[in-house]
């Protein structure tokens, strides 16, 4: 096969891929000690409310910026930390740090973490999250966490255990990027989240793909009737949300609304003008 690609292709290709093997394996070694180091740090996304244009819920999104290469995306670092086992330990100091956060809040809004696979399937998950809402005196239903449909279908009776776990705890649980994975409208009849949020990919489309309109009007709907909640991700433009306002879900996020940001602007934005109109223009300025 490689003499079919010919000479020049193949010592085109090959560095490369070396080159990521190595990046790799160097942020996997990194990886060893950056808590302890003080490396990582949380920015927060609200999640407003589409009638009362409130803040209703803040996301938790975990940053990284090394020693050595600086900041790394968490699409770079999160499946290399999944693979190698840390993302339970980076994992967990997220629930604690995120739960302290909205702990001191000024306003009691919810305060949304995402999930990875691997610590769903912790068995340690719930006296995690038990521990992190005692040592913060968080209110458990202020504590929202997000999982994607991916981890759902390896293993759907494991899935549904941890999720019942949780929920027993009274936290809430939302299906995170729906859409994009493999399960069918069927799933959400069977596990037992809250909220489902949409992903971004169908709010990108909304403008150019009557489509998407009808998936995600149709989305909505069915949401509604199983009782959940639906959260839009990923509007950037007045468009989108102007449709969004038209189909009604319940909560909008997105770059147009604000932006992720640090936890003294989450401070201002909730203790000061807690609305959309007042906002998008501050919080522009932090980009992920
Ligand atoms: P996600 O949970 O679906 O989070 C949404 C991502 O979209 C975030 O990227 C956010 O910054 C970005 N985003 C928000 N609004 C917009 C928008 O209007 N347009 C566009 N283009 N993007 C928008 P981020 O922070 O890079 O995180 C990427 C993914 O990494 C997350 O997707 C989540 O799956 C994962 N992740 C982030 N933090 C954590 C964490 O603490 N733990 C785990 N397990 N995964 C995390
Ligand atoms: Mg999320
Ligand atoms: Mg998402
Ligand atoms: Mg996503």
């Amino acid at each position: 096969r490689a003499k079919d690609g010919g000479r020049g292709q193949m010592c085109f290709y090959e560095p490369l891929m070396d080159e990521k093997i190595e990046r790799s394996r160097d942020i996997a070694a990194e990886m060893h000690g950056a808590l302890e180091r003080g490396e990582f740090h949380l920015l927060f996304q609200p999640i407003f409310d589409l009638a009362g244009q409130r803040i209703l819920s803040c996301e938790a999104l975990l940053r990284w910026t090394n020693r050595r290469h600086g900041a790394i995306a968490p699409a770079e670092f999160i499946p290399i930390a999944e693979d190698n086992g840390l993302i339970v330990g980076i994992g967990n100091w997220v629930i604690r740090e995120a739960c302290r956060t909205a702990s001191r809040w000024p306003v009691e809004v919810k305060i949304a973490v995402n999930l990875s696979p691997v610590q769903l399937k912790s068995i340690n998950l719930p006296i995690i999250i038990l521990s992190a809402l005692a040592a913060s005196g968080l209110a458990a239903d202020r504590l929202e966490l997000e999982v994607t449909e991916s981890v759902l279908l390896d293993d759907i009776d494991a899935s549904l255990a941890a999720l019942d776990a949780i929920n027993r705890l009274e936290v809430r649980t939302t299906l995170d990027d729906f859409g994009t994975g493999y399960s069918s409208l069927s799933y959400l009849t069977k596990f037992p989240f809250q909220t489902l949020k949409i992903d971004r990919s169908f709010i990108a489309n909304l403008e150019q793909c009557p489509a998407s309109v009808a998936i995600v009007q149709t989305v909505i709907e069915l949401a509604a009737k199983l009782g959940m909640r639906t959260v839009a991700e990923g509007i950037e433009t007045q468009a989108q949300l102007d449709q969004l306002r038209r189909t009604r879900c319940d909560a909008v996020q997105g770059y147009l609304l604000a932006h992720p940001m640090p936890p003294s602007m989450v401070t201002s934005m909730l203790s000061g003008r807690n609305t959309l109109d007042g906002f998008s223009p501050d919080a522009a300025q932090f980009s992920s």
